[in-house]
């Protein structure tokens, strides 16, 4: 770690390490976005490999494999340091889950449509976000509690259709248990600010398939 932190302080002048890398989690999902400076340090620390596309093939790369590889290929996202080039990173893939703080996340109606993925968790149905309410899955006047576990986006008429009913008085069925995110949702990464081609695949995988902070229980 100190290695590095020196090398970062004396010789990484010409370095944009500020860009920012897009982070997968050990199951090949974005999760978050880092700076440079912050994915060379996890890389050499060993809590991240680079990942690295090469005709549609990925290879992931550790701090010295990924040194090599920069030497046998030329290109021009490069970092100097006084013994050797090194290759910015685009895409990083966490080694660990332990090994970085959790951060958690802010329960916000925001976040709550981001977890449901704007889906009626009754019907099944994605709808736009005006047209969602909020719902009790046990009302509150029963001692529901407002919390991830409680609350889950129900479209208008289904919400209308439960009133102050649970599910099972209902007859209705949740789609899946409404649980805490681990990770941040996925919000910081908007495609608009997809910042290198190399993230697409992992734009596109995450907001297709990811059931965000379900998967690393
Ligand atoms: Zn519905």
């Amino acid at each position: 770690m100190l290695g590095f932190a020196v090398l970062t302080i004396g010789a990484l002048m010409n370095a944009a390490l500020n860009d920012n890398v897009l982070v997968l989690n050990r199951l090949w999902q974005a999760i978050n976005v880092c700076t440079v400076e912050r994915a060379f340090s996890l890389l050499y620390m060993g809590h991240a490999q680079v990942v690295f596309e090469e005709g549609g093939n990925f290879q992931t790369f550790n701090f010295g494999q990924w040194r090599d590889f920069t030497e046998s290929h030329r290109g021009d996202d490069v970092v100097r340091t006084v013994s050797f080039r090194i290759r910015v990173p685009r895409v990083i893939l966490l080694v660990f889950f332990d090994r970085l703080p959790h951060k958690d996340v802010k329960f916000t109606r925001h976040n709550i449509f981001e977890r449901d993925h704007n889906t009626c968790q009754y019907c099944g149905k994605r709808f736009d976000r005006r047209d969602l309410n909020l719902d009790h899955v046990v009302p509150r006047d029963r001692g529901g509690a407002t919390t991830w576990e409680n609350i889950v986006c129900a479209c208008i008429k289904c919400n209308t259709r439960k009133a102050n009913r649970t599910p099972v008085e209902a007859r209705m069925h949740l789609i899946r248990k409404p649980k805490r995110p681990k990770w941040r949702p996925f919000i910081n990464v908007r495609i608009s600010n997809v910042g290198h081609d190399s993230w697409k695949h992992f734009l596109d995988l995450a907001y297709w398939n990811v059931e965000l902070g379900e998967d690393e229980a």
